[in-house]
This record gives structure tokens, sequence and C-alpha cells, in this order.
């Protein structure tokens, strides 16, 4: 059985994207609007040969209710059953409240976590992407996932810890 990667985060950061892209087609939903991405979506994934399952998840919010509430839920299900944790910031808004929870969460689940610092479309954004060390989960690997920028290093990094 191939491993499991969570892909987790906020709404918005772009987690689906980076799916997508480091599947190399369009398969993941990408909207504007935050936490599209309602349930857990498996994709079957391979770099440099090694397969693996990608798990997209919706956003988890901090206090969330409802339907934010089942999201979160969803998304602490797929850390569970994953191997690791691709965690995405979008780096240009920085760590918020919200990615703090999350935070805070994945740390319970001793689970090993990448860091993706996405929306890093330009290497003038990169420190921005280096203000991420603050969360205090390593090294923050900058990526755009909308361009494919930075993406091999941050997957080479995945196999690492799966
Ligand atoms: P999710 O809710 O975390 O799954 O985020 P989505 O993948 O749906 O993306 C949310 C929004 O961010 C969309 O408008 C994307 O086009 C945009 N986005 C995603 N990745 C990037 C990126 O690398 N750079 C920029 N500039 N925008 C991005
Ligand atoms: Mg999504």
């Amino acid at each position: 059985i191939p491993p499991v990667l969570a892909v987790v985060g906020r709404p918005n950061v772009g987690k689906s994207t980076l799916v997508n892209r480091i599947l190399g087609r369009r398969e993941a939903v990408v909207e504007d609007v935050p936490g599209v991405t309602r349930d857990r979506v498996s994709y079957p994934a391979e770099w440099n040969g090694r397969e693996f399952t990608m798990v997209d998840t919706g956003g988890w919010e901090q206090d969330a209710k409802g339907i934010h509430r089942r999201v979160a839920e969803q998304a602490e299900m797929a850390v569970d059953v994953a191997d690791a944790v691709l965690f995405v910031v979008d780096a240009t808004v920085g760590a918020t409240a919200t990615d703090e929870a999350v935070v805070r969460m994945l740390r319970r689940k001793k689970k090993p976590i990448i860091l993706a610092a996405n929306k890093i479309d330009d290497f003038h954004q990169e420190p921005e992407a280096a203000a991420l060390w603050g969360l205090g989960l390593g090294t923050p690997y900058p990526v755009s996932a909308i361009h494919g920028r930075g993406t091999a290093d941050l997957l080479d990094a995945v196999m690492e810890e799966l």
C-alpha cells in the first residue's frame, strides 16, 4: 500500500492548486471561495518513481461551526490516517491565528510535517516564506502552486518523510 500524504491548511491557501500541480493535471477543485474542498479526496500520485496517495482536504477553522466544523473533522481524520502531513500556508499573508490553531492540532498528532510556504510566485517574495520559520516547524519550502516554482524541492523533502 502506498504511503499517505495529507494536505492540510486553512481555506484559500492553495492546497487544491498544489495538489493539482503535484498530480500534473487538474483534478482537485480550485475556487476563489474559501472552503470549497469540503471532504477528503484521495489521489494516486508519484514522484521520482515512488508512488504515494495524496489526500486533499477542506480548510481547518478555529472554533469551527457547522459545515466548517465538518471540514475540520475531515482534515483531522485525514491527518490521523496519514504517514506525513503537507501543511500549506499562504506566505503572502503570513501565519494567522487559524494557522497557529492548525499547528497546535498537528503537534498533537506527532506526524512528520512538511511546511509549504505557498504563493511565492517570484523570488522577491522569498523573505515572506522565511518569516514562517517562526511557526517552529522547521524549513518553510517556498513554492508557487500556480507556477510550479519550488515544488521539486518540496517533493524531495516530502519523500524523505514518507
Ligand atoms: P484551498 O482552499 O487551500 O484548496 O485553495 P485553492 O487551491 O482553491 O486556491 C485558492 C486561491 O488561491 C485560488 O484563487 C488560487 O488560484 C489561488 N492560488 C493558489 N496557489 C497560488 C499561488 O501559488 N500563487 C497565487 N498567486 N495564487 C494561488
Ligand atoms: Mg481546496
